[in-house]
């Protein structure tokens, strides 16, 4: 057994995006902040109407997933071949993009509190142009447990294991076996778990700050900062002397070359060439069969 360490962090950055849309970014900032398969990660947050009622007006994706989670707000996405979906506080959209989307994701709330995370994974090439698909995941579908080591997780992706007790989320079965783990701990809480040697682990603590690695070495990592494990077979997190809730991800590297340009996240120049002409020609996204 090895204990991951704290490899690497990368504070997010204050970034606009969509209309005018004000965001944390922390993966993504740029291509080296990346960490496969994970490519982007932000996080909106704001009391202040103004820094979120623009929204993302209509825009499209093509070669990757796109996974919306809302702790606090309703947001509407509404693609170019009629789907809609509610995304409310607790809620998840996990949205394949494939071939392509054309969507747009719009506030439905004039005032009040906006809190959640988008977060971009990788698709290998095989699956690229694959059917645009969506899970859209209501609050009560996502399991939420309380830990046997204190504090309490809500799984969205992958299996969570609690001393033994297993509990599944919602999204199993994907290629690149991803895990979603939103965990609060109490001050001096500790959080351990196994994931596979060779998964990219990454923590988002988004109130307060996370210990990593055993108690005996542990480094702080910032709240709005995203932590990189280094690799190995366990993670061991702690809170400090407050309360830390954080995002743990972790998924399996796909180990391809990447080519991105915006909302395009391909393999190849070729290959980015074809999305934006596809775009531009009308033909990004796949009519539905029927
Ligand atoms: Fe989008």
């Amino acid at each position: 057994m090895s204990t991951r360490t704290l490899q690497q962090v990368i504070p997010s950055i204050a970034v606009s995006d969509g209309a005018g849309v004000k965001l944390r970014r922390s993966l993504g900032q740029s291509p080296a902040q990346r960490v496969d398969p994970f490519l982007m990660l932000d996080e909106f947050s704001s009391d202040d109407p103004n820094d979120y009622i623009a929204g993302f007006p209509a825009h499209p994706h093509r070669g990757f997933e796109t996974v919306t989670y809302m702790l606090e707000g309703h947001f509407l996405h509404e693609d170019n071949l009629g789907h809609r979906g509610d995304l409310r506080s607790g809620g998840v959209q996990w949205m394949t993009a494939g071939r392509g989307i054309i969507h747009s994701e719009m506030p439905q709330q004039e005032h009040g509190r906006v809190h959640g995370f988008q977060l971009w994974i990788n698709l290998p090439a095989r699956e690229k142009m694959k059917p645009a698909a969506y899970r859209d995941l209501q609050p009560e579908t996502i399991p939420q447990v309380e830990l046997a080591g204190g504090g309490s997780a809500r799984v969205i992706a992958g299996t969570l294991d609690d001393g033994g007790r297993r509990i599944d989320g919602p999204m199993q079965g994907l290629s690149t076996a991803p895990r979603y783990f939103d965990v609060r701990l109490p001050a001096g809480a500790r959080f351990a778990q196994d994931i596979p040697a060779g998964h990219a682990v990454l923590a988002y603590p988004y109130v307060g700050n996370l210990l990593v690695g055993p108690a005996a070495d542990a480094r702080p990592l910032r709240a709005r900062s995203a932590g990189v494990f280094s690799f190995g077979t366990r993670i061991d997190v702690a809170a400090g002397e407050q309360e830390v809730r954080f995002l743990l991800l972790a998924a399996q590297p796909i180990g391809e070359p990447i080519a991105q340009y915006g909302p395009f996240v391909m393999n190849t120049r070729e290959e980015i060439e074809q999305a934006i002409a596809d775009y531009q020609h009308g033909t990004l996204v796949e009519a539905p069969v029927r």
